[in-house]
């Protein structure tokens, strides 16, 4: 089974199906960490495209969810805390709207849920990699919802950046993101829509776990 999250950034996509996978006992896939981990790759290679391809073939690239927390290995190492920096966030849209990373991203992630019951948010989901998922939501906030909550979250994390920037970077990802040739971000027509602009945390995990009991015990019961 594979139920799938997208939005706009800082929308509270993953730590909703983060708190909704730990509800229902699946396992949660964050397809974001996975282009910020080819933007740690991207910024190793000193931002060359030939030597960034060559680098991505060659890595070991390994995830797993444990613990409410979804781990990245490059060859055994541990990133999980470098990709969430905002440097990654300044690169990360440019990095992911090349039509070579995201087919090998798209093709790690068929492979993950082959097995197994699922919760994956990301922004071309429902639209590109999982057209056929068992259900499809959508996250929308205002902007300065989104970028209030995202900005409290880095200050938490101990990074420095202003509000301004935060804004500025949500901005500046969602239009490349709605910009992009392939697979870009997008509504499926057949997602159910949340705006979490007056959600508090609790409501929007409460309203998408009962939305899918109820989805899924109905197909279930047809
Ligand atoms: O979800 P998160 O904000 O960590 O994602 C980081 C970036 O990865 C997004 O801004 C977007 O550019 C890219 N992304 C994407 N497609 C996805 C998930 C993330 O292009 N399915």
């Amino acid at each position: 089974m594979i139920i799938v999250i997208d939005g706009l950034s800082g929308s509270g996509k993953s730590s909703t199906a983060k708190a909704v996978a730990e509800r229902l006992g699946i396992q949660y896939l964050d397809s974001g960490a996975l282009y910020r981990a080819a933007t740690y790759l991207w910024l190793a290679a000193d931002q060359h495209k030939e030597k960034f391809f060559e680098i991505l073939s060659s890595k070991d690239i390994e995830f797993e969810y444990n613990d409410n927390r979804f781990v990245v290995y490059l060859d055994g190492e541990d990133v999980s805390i470098e990709i969430r920096k905002q440097q990654i966030s300044e690169h990360v849209s440019k990095v992911a709207a090349m039509p070579e990373v995201r087919q090998f991203v798209n093709k790690l992630m068929r492979q993950a849920v082959k097995s197994g019951h699922f919760i994956a948010d990301g922004r071309d989901l429902g639209s590109a990699v999982f057209p056929d998922a068992d259900l499809k939501f959508f996250m929308e906030a205002s902007i300065d919802a989104r970028a209030k909550r995202r900005h409290a979250e880095l200050a938490g994390e101990g990074e420095t950046v202003s509000l301004d920037e935060v804004k500025e970077n949500l901005k500046a990802r969602d239009s490349v993101d709605k910009a992009r040739k392939v697979d870009p971000l997008v509504k499926p027509k057949d997602a159910y829509v949340i705006d979490t602009t007056t959600k508090s945390f609790d409501e929007q995990v409460m309203e998408i776990s009962s939305v899918i009991t109820e989805r899924l015990l109905t197909n279930k019961n047809q």
